[in-house]
């Protein structure tokens, strides 16, 4: 469904991501861990055109995200069409980053009306249906500041599906919150999983990797360090970076 293949990006002089390459098949949940700078953030940014690649390229179902291919060259998406198919991976930041002047209900609404020329009515009713999915069905009237954070967050999580994405992307999604707040959010997404959504998610929530992830991805200074099932790299990780990670977090 998704390949990153040897993907370089550099800001400035700061090469971020040196090389990364990671596929993930529909339906798979992938965890990604790593210390603060190793550049997680960078590579979700990347699959999702955010960020472009300096060398390598993502693809999506073979389609080449952020371009297209011309002959033998490359030429850049226009901004429509990078919307466009922005609306086919999903992505959950961790500030939710919710429209902070519409309701919950039109924060859901915008992306399949103004991306996808999707007619609103139609949209609504879907809309209505996924905030309950998220249990904030009695909150759609209700504008960001007017919500926690948690909620803020599953609203977030309804807006990312609303265009029926192939994939979603969360980046430290329970990081902002309070304590109380993380299981609720932990709960939605774990129910994604369970319904079959392909996931990839940056956490530092180990708990949640051995429980949902199919694969777990431990990135270190740009590359990844190790892949595979979570009782191989969080139980028994074959590189000693991992395990200082680990023992810092466990
Ligand atoms: P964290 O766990 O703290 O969120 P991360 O693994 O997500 O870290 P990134 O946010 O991808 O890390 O950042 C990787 C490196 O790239 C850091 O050194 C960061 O300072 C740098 N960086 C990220 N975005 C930019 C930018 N827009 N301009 C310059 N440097 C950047
Ligand atoms: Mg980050």
């Amino acid at each position: 469904l998704l390949e990153v293949h040897g993907v370089h990006k550099s800001y400035g002089t700061l090469e971020v991501l040196s090389g990364v390459d990671l596929t993930v098949k529909p339906g798979e949940v992938t965890v990604i861990l790593g210390p603060s700078g190793s550049g997680k953030s960078t590579l979700l940014r990347v699959i999702n055109h955010l960020e472009k690649v300096d060398r390598g390229f993502v693809a999506l179902d073979g389609d080449l995200i952020g371009y297209a291919r011309k002959g033998d060259t490359l030429r850049e998406l226009k901004e429509k069409d990078i919307l466009k198919q922005r609306t086919q991976i999903g992505f959950v930041f961790q500030n939710f980053n919710l429209f902070p002047h519409l309701t919950a209900l039109e924060n859901v609404v915008e992306a399949p009306v103004s991306a996808q020329g999707r007619p609103r009515a139609e949209v609504e009713v879907e809309a209505r249906a996924l905030l309950e999915r998220v249990g904030l069905a009695d909150k759609a009237d209700a504008r960001p500041r007017q919500l926690s954070g948690g909620q803020q967050q599953r609203v977030a999580i309804a807006r990312a599906l609303a265009t029926k994405p192939r994939l979603l992307l969360f980046d430290e999604p329970t990081s902002a919150l309070d304590p109380e707040l993380v299981g609720e959010v932990l709960d939605v997404i774990k129910g994604l999983a369970h319904e079959g959504t392909t996931l990839v998610v940056v956490t530092h929530e180990i708990g949640f990797a051995r429980e949902v992830a199919d694969t777990v991805v431990f990135m270190d200074a740009g590359v990844v360090v190790e892949q595979g099932p979570p009782a191989q790299v969080i139980d028994a990780p074959l590189h000693e970076r991992t395990r200082a990670f680990l023992d810092k977090v466990l």
